[in-house]
């Protein structure tokens, strides 16, 4: 048997040196699951306001933040949806809310026209 002596290049996590798994595809720095999921060191983009899918676009702190001119573009329209996620959220939120005061109203309405009859 020939033995041979293999050198694995493992990729490890540029803040903490922990086995990384995920990489910012601007800069391409590595993150493990705890710095880059966990503990937020990875903005994470999708292609569609209703996906919540493994996403296209992963960007650390720093590209997100100050993006090189080439990634402005596609960041801007990646922006747009994960905004237009955030206003879906806040919107139906309200209408949960505003759904719920109406319905506690006509029932408190009703009860109290039922007693009066
Ligand atoms: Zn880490
Ligand atoms: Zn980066």
């Amino acid at each position: 048997m020939v033995k041979v002596k293999e050198t694995v290049e493992t990729e490890k996590c540029d803040k903490c040196g922990k086995d990384a798994g995920y990489k910012c595809d601007c800069c391409g720095a590595d993150f493990c699951y705890d710095c880059g999921y966990a503990g937020k060191g990875i903005i994470r983009y999708v292609h569609a306001v209703h996906f919540s899918g493994s996403e296209d676009l992963r960007l650390c702190v720093k590209c997100d933040t100050s993006p090189p001119p080439e990634l402005i573009p596609t960041l801007e329209a990646y922006k747009a949806i994960a905004s237009l996620k955030v206003e879906e959220e806040k919107w139906y939120e309200g209408f949960r809310i505003r759904a719920k005061q109406a319905e506690v109203i006509a029932q408190q309405r009703l009860e109290a026209f039922k007693k009066k009859a």
